[in-house]
């Protein structure tokens, strides 16, 4: 079980990335995000894409993100740029989340001390600035060795049908799905 923390974000600034942790989340194989602080009230367009697209895909919120990683049961993974590069640690993070519940979190501005600490691995996405959005999907693709791509959803509306050119998307159950 994968849980997806994004903290606070800047508002006015941040809000499309926050929906892009979620979506990325999802579409990526963890299981649940909660949106922390300001970020709060970005919940709607993951939301509505899981009803949409399927699930199953939780959407959380919390005022108290620090009190939630102290008390996640499972191991903390904080993705940070000054962290330890993933290709050394994916092993182990892998281990711990085949043994019980992952906490993957990532932050928008600077991210409290406290979560360095508490972690259990910090994590880097290279040592080089960029985003939480792709730090994120490298990060899922690698703990999940690729197995996410293949995923199957519950109880979609839309089911995109892939096609060489053009777009094709069916209701399931109209027959026509392939
Ligand atoms: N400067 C901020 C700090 O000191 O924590 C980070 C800002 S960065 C735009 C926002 C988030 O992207 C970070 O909190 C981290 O989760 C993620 N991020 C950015 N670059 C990363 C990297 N190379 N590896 C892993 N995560 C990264």
């Amino acid at each position: 079980d994968v849980t997806v923390l994004r903290l606070g974000h800047r508002p006015g600034r941040d809000e499309r990335m926050t929906t892009h942790v979620g979506l990325t989340a999802r579409a990526l194989g963890a299981d649940r995000v909660v949106m922390a602080g300001s970020a709060r009230n970005q919940t709607d367009t993951v939301v509505d894409i899981t009803d949409r697209f399927g699930g199953p895909f939780a959407v959380e919120t919390t005022d108290e993100p620090k009190r939630f990683i102290r008390e996640f049961d499972g191991a903390v993974v904080h993705l940070t740029m000054y962290g330890e590069p993933i290709q050394d640690v994916i092993e182990d993070v892998r281990a711990d989340r085949e043994a019980g519940p992952l906490l993957v979190v990532v932050g928008a501005e600077k991210v409290p001390f406290e979560v360095y600490e508490h972690a259990e691995y910090n994590v880097g996405v290279t040592n080089q600035p960029h985003s939480e959005v792709a730090s994120l999907a490298v990060f899922l693709d690698r703990l999940f060795e690729g197995q996410e791509l293949d995923r199957e959803w519950e109880d979609p509306d839309r089911v995109v049908v892939p096609k060489e050119t053009g777009k094709k998307v069916v209701e399931p159950g109209d027959g026509d799905e392939d």
